[in-house]
C-alpha cells in the first residue's frame, strides 16, 4: 500500500539531529516556557518576516486566542460577525463561535477551493469585525482589493495559516499578510511537530502582549491575573522539534511543487479534474493534492483495491455538520460539490518515484 502520509519516514531524514535534541531537553529538566520555545519562536518569526510570534497549544488554540486577544482589546465584542469560507476545515469555524462571535460563510472559487474574494463585499454588514482567511490545501487567497475592502470597513484580516506554511504572496510570506495568522504544526502538517503545537505571528504589539498573557492563565506576572485566560503552552520538546524542521521547510515544500507539477502534467484521465498550478508557483505549498471526479467515491475504492492510499478534505461541509444544526437550511452549493467530488492523492517530501508513477499510472488507468 502506498500512504497517504508516511510521517515516520518524513521524521526520519532528520533522525540524529531530533534524537540529540530530544536527549538535550530530557536532561536539561527544563520542559515549558524555556530556550527552546523561545528560540523557535524567534526563528519562526524570522522566517516570516513577523515582528511577534506566540507559540500555544495548537492551531485551534492559535485562532481562538487571536479572537480572544481582539475581544480584549476592544477591537470586536460577543456578537460581532467573521467572514469565513464555507468549506474550510472545521477548526477555522469553531475559532470563531467559540468567541461567541458570528461565522458568516462565503462561497470558495472552484478552481482555487479558496474563499471567492469577489463574495465577501456582499457579506459585509454594521457588525462584521474580521475576515478569517485561510490559505487552504497549501494555497495563498490574497489581493489588493481584498486588502483595499478590508481597510474601508475597518475589517482585521487574520490568516488561518495551519495548512500553508511557507507559501508567499507577492514576496511575502502568507502568515504576514494580514493583521495575525494561526499555525497549526499537527503532525501531518507541512511543518508537523511530534504531537500537537501551533503558534501566532503579528505585528501588532497589543495584540502580541493580549495572546501571551491570555494563553498563560490570563497573566503577564506570575500570579496576577488580568484575564480570565486559558493554558495554552508550546513545549520545549515540541518547540524544539519544530525548530529543527523549520530549517527544512522550503526544501520540503520545493519537493511537493515537484510531485504536484509531475500530477498535473501526468494524469490525463478523462473523468478527473486536476488543480490549478498557480502561475506564481511560490503561492502554493501543496499541503494536500486535491483531485475531483463526479465519481469520487469509485475512484477512491478503485484506488484503495490497488494499492493507493487517498483521503478526503473534507466529506462534510460545516454548515451540514450535527455541530452546527442551526445552519442546516442553508445552502452553499460550491461547497456542497466540491465535499462530494474532492479526493486527496499521497503528496510528501519523502515520496518515491516509483510511487509517484505507480499513482499517476493506477489513476490514467481508472
Ligand atoms: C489543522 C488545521 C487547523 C487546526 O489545527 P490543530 O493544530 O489541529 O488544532 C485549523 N485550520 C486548518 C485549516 C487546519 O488545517
Amino acid at each position: 500500500m502506498i500512504k497517504f502520509l508516511d510521517l515516520q519516514k518524513i521524521n526520519l531524514e532528520y533522525q540524529q539531529e531530533i534524537e540529540a535534541k530530544l536527549i538535550d531537553v530530557f536532561r536539561s529538566g527544563w520542559y515549558l516556557m524555556g530556550k527552546e520555545l523561545f528560540g523557535f519562536e524567534a526563528n519562526l518569526a524570522n522566517y516570516i518576516g513577523a515582528k511577534h510570534t506566540i507559540g500555544v497549544a495548537n492551531g485551534l488554540d492559535a485562532l481562538r486566542l487571536i479572537l480572544r486577544g481582539y475581544i480584549e482589546l476592544g477591537v470586536m465584542s460577543p456578537g460581532d460577525e467573521i467572514i469565513v469560507p464555507s468549506n474550510t476545515y472545521i477548526a477555522s469555524i469553531l475559532a470563531i463561535s467559540d468567541n461567541g462571535l458570528i461565522p458568516v460563510l462565503v462561497e470558495p472559487e472552484i478552481n482555487t477551493y479558496n474563499i471567492d474574494i469577489s463574495k465577501i463585499q456582499e457579506k459585509i454588514t454594521p457588525k462584521t469585525k474580521g475576515i478569517l482567511l485561510v490559505h487552504l490545501q497549501g494555497r495563498v487567497v490574497f489581493s489588493d482589493q481584498l486588502k483595499e475592502l478590508a481597510h474601508q470597513h475597518h475589517l482585521k484580516i487574520i490568516e488561518d495559516n495551519a495548512q500553508a506554511i511557507g507559501a508567499e504572496w507577492n514576496d511575502i510570506k502568507s502568515g504576514n499578510l494580514g493583521d495575525a495568522a494561526g499555525f497549526s504544526f499537527y503532525p501531518g502538517k507541512n511543518l508537523g511537530a511530534l504531537g500537537d503545537a501551533g503558534a501566532v505571528t503579528t505585528n501588532d504589539d497589543d495584540l502580541a502582549k493580549t495572546i501571551r498573557a491570555l494563553a498563560n492563565y490570563g497573566s503577564n506576572q506570575k500570579y496576577v491575573n488580568i484575564y480570565k485566560g486559558l493554558n495554552s503552552r508550546l513545549d520545549e520538546i515540541q518547540a524544539a522539534v519544530l525548530d529543527i524542521k523549520l530549517k527544512y521547510i522550503d526544501r520540503e515544500n520545493e519537493s511537493r511543487r515537484i510531485i504536484a507539477q509531475r500530477f498535473i502534467n501526468e494524469i490525463t484521465h478523462p473523468d478527473i479534474i486536476l488543480p490549478e498550478y498557480p502561475e506564481n508557483e511560490k503561492e502554493h505549498v501543496w499541503h494536500v493534492f486535491v483531485i475531483r471526479s463526479s465519481r469520487r467515491d469509485e475512484l477512491q475504492a478503485y484506488l484503495t483495491e490497488n494499492g493507493v492510499q487517498t483521503l478526503i478534505h473534507y466529506p462534510i461541509p460545516p454548515h451540514q455538520q450535527e455541530a452546527y444544526k442551526e445552519w442546516e437550511n442553508l445552502s452553499f452549493p460550491i461547497s456542497e460539490k466540491i465535499h462530494q467530488e474532492v479526493l486527496s492523492l499521497p503528496i510528501s517530501s519523502v515520496m518515491e518515484e516509483k510511487d509517484l508513477s505507480t499513482i499517476i499510472k493506477v489513476i490514467n488507468k481508472f
